[in-house]
């Protein structure tokens, strides 16, 4: 009798908790280091949740390392109460094939709460780096073979896949630098430290139109319209045929965070996704904001599972994995 008076008790405790949601700080976790793409998204995104989510605090966590795959371990097993999100990218659907050994299920460690945008890449160079147009990098790549630096936010990460594609589609070897994210590895690039590197325009658009940085192409199907953008050729026409990576962002919450919770969450990502201020700076970044039926957690799902399998044979035909 005590017994099953305790669990109605909890039951009760339970339920009002998930009624009252959100009533203290939520963190989103980040799983790159500060100041780059994911992070940028991540930070205005909370600035747009936070009036949906009752005026809650939202901050951001960033969990960066190994592609992302180290963040994104640590939410798949935080605390299933609707406190601890996971703002991740395409790398959700990469790293599957890229790790061997992975520390948490993609699909089936997590709640899918919606898809918040998809963000072409750029290839960009350090600014002293001689080459100005893409025809005349790939003459110094041809001249430099052995010596190139390469960029990237680890193994998993959107640079990782688009610099993969690139060395394999040119077949020509580089020497990749992992970051924690490329907010860093912009630092040294900046600095020329390393050569290259393929980022999202989000981290790019704005160090492309100051000049600081040497843009070559963009690396989705078509030209982009945004106006720092718009005069870079696609890397397909410039002769990689068929190259197009566009990447995404989503969020996700720990498996079994109630459903009450998880369409909470969701109504105000909707709301937050309309947002004026947050749809027009991912505009100006070269990012479109989604507003189809992915926005729902269960489309979400079914599209990472179709990049799964879309990246999965890419990844494995050029041959690289991790422990
Ligand atoms: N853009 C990075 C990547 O290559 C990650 C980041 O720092 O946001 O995946």
């Amino acid at each position: 009798m005590k017994r099953i008076l305790l669990a109605t008790v909890a039951t009760l405790f339970a339920a009002a908790a998930v009624a009252e949601y959100p009533d203290k700080p939520i963190t989103i976790v980040v799983p790159f280091a500060a100041g780059g793409p994911t992070d940028k998204v991540a930070r205005d995104l909370a600035e747009a949740l936070r009036k949906p989510l009752g005026g809650q605090s939202i901050i951001i966590e960033n969990v960066g390392g190994a592609g992302g795959t180290l963040g994104a371990a640590k939410v798949s097993k935080a605390s299933n109460d609707g406190y601890t999100l996971l703002l991740h990218h395409i790398g959700m659907s990469t790293s599957p094939a890229l790790y061997r050994k992975m520390a948490y299920d993609t699909l089936g460690d997590f709640e899918y709460l919606g898809m918040i945008n998809e963000v072409p890449m750029t290839l960009i160079g350090k600014p002293t780096l001689p080459a100005n147009t893409y025809p005349e990098l790939v003459k110094w790549l041809e001249a430099n073979k052995g010596k190139i630096n390469l960029a990237n936010a680890g193994l998993g990460a959107a640079s990782h896949l688009c610099g993969l594609l690139l060395q394999s589609t040119l077949k020509i070897d580089m020497q990749t630098v992992p970051y924690k994210g490329t907010g860093p590895a912009m630092t040294d690039l900046l600095g020329g430290q390393v050569d290259l590197m393929c980022d999202q325009t989000t981290n790019t658009s704005t160090q492309i139109e100051a000049g600081k940085v040497k843009a070559y192409a963009v690396t989705s199907a078509k030209r982009l319209t945004t106006p720092a953008l718009k005069n870079l050729p696609t890397l397909d026409e410039a002769g990689l045929k068929g190259f197009n990576v566009s990447i995404w962002h989503g969020m996700y919450a720990p498996k079994g965070t109630p459903k009450a919770v998880t369409d909470k969450i969701n109504a105000a990502l909707r709301v937050a996704l309309k947002d004026a201020e947050f749809v027009k700076r991912e505009e100006a970044l070269g990012a479109v904001v989604v507003t189809d039926a992915r926005l729902a957690g269960a489309e979400h799902k079914k599209f990472v599972e179709a990049e799964i399998n879309k990246w999965g044979p890419v990844i494995k035909a050029a041959g690289q994995y991790a422990d």
